[in-house]
């Protein structure tokens, strides 16, 4: 039995119909993420999930319980890192932790046996006294992964965990969500970033205008729509040299920007031409979950 279940459901702000009849189950110990672009409707699909937001039509069953209906109850096995950290600037981090334990009605004694813990795998054992208004963006996103597990939840919810982070503070939280997933917690996250999906996630499917476009794994959904090789060219000439060359010498070509996009099943011969062509820069590299939600959602930029 699917620990989130959606089946049928559909959410309209207004005129516009936000989430348009989307199917979604989630299993226990996998890692599930919504991709999409801006506005694709994840926000609201999680929102719906947690009972924070009525649906129009369609069911939802979290935990086996209907939600809204029983939305509280459930909500009592999960966690949520919100997109935006919510969390108390005029509380120190330890006040953070035992305030939202409060939350969960859990005795103030408990919630305090339980932050060392917390803090350890925030990699905050040394902030515990700190204000909130000293931690770095990086600190904030962990304290408040680990404020989302004080009750100890079997599903997590997360909204764009790593948007706004740098490079190594993005690594940390990626790391830490794998120590989740390794703990047999079931772990769904929205994101934009195909790197991220591609790394943490044993499935995903891929949201657009609030229709599920595609399901399935990383692996799967790169092998289902995009050729295994990809070679990115550019420079001056590129535009003469696809129609002359390389039409012929891959499957499929697509230009966004500068660069040109030349997927192929066999890259041999696109190679070794190209190695003649001294006024073409080119990058070899296998079919990554990039290409598919390009193909699937088009190239141009979303507000
Ligand atoms: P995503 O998380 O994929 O970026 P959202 O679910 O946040 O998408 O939003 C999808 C669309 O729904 C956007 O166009 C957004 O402006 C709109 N929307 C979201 N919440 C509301 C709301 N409470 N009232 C009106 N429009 C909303």
């Amino acid at each position: 039995m699917p620990l989130l279940n959606i089946k049928g459901l559909r959410k309209s702000y207004g005129a516009l119909e936000v989430v348009a009849g989307i199917d979604i189950a989630v299993n226990a110990g996998e890692c599930f993420g919504l991709l999409g672009p801006n506005g694709a409707g994840k926000t609201t699909t999680l929102r719906l999930a947690l009972g924070l937001t009525a649906p129009d039509s369609g069911t939802i069953s979290l935990f086996d319980l209907p939600v809204p209906g029983k939305a509280r109850e459930a909500r009592i096995r999960v966690g949520v890192v919100p997109q935006m950290d919510n969390l108390d600037p005029d509380f120190t981090v330890r006040e953070n932790l035992m305030a939202y334990g409060r939350y969960f009605g859990l005795k103030d004694a408990e919630t305090a046996r339980r932050i060392p813990a917390l803090l350890e795998f925030a990699g905050l054992e040394h902030r515990a006294d700190a204000r909130i208004d000293a931690l770095s963006g990086g600190m904030k996103r962990r304290l408040t992964l680990a404020r989302a597990l004080v009750n100890d939840p079997d599903l997590i919810f997360l909204d764009e965990p790593t948007t706004g982070l740098d490079p190594q503070a993005r690594h940390m939280i990626w790391q830490r969500l794998r120590e989740l997933i390794n703990q047999g917690k079931t772990l769904v996250l929205t994101t934009h970033f195909m790197e991220e999906a591609e790394r943490l996630c044993d499935r995903l499917c891929i949201m657009d205008r609030g229709k599920i476009i595609a399901t399935g794994s990383p692996r799967a959904l790169i092998e289902q729509h995009i050729e295994p090789e990809v070679l990115e060219v550019v420079g001056e000439e590129v535009d003469a040299w696809a129609e002359q060359y390389g039409r012929g010498l891959c499957q499929r070509l697509e230009k966004t920007g500068e660069m040109l996009f030349c997927y192929t099943r066999d890259s041999r011969a696109l190679l070794e031409h190209l190695k003649s062509q001294s006024s073409l820069r080119y990058l070899h590299r296998p079919a990554s979950l990039e290409d598919v939600f390009l193909k699937l959602t088009g190239k141009e930029l979303r507000d």
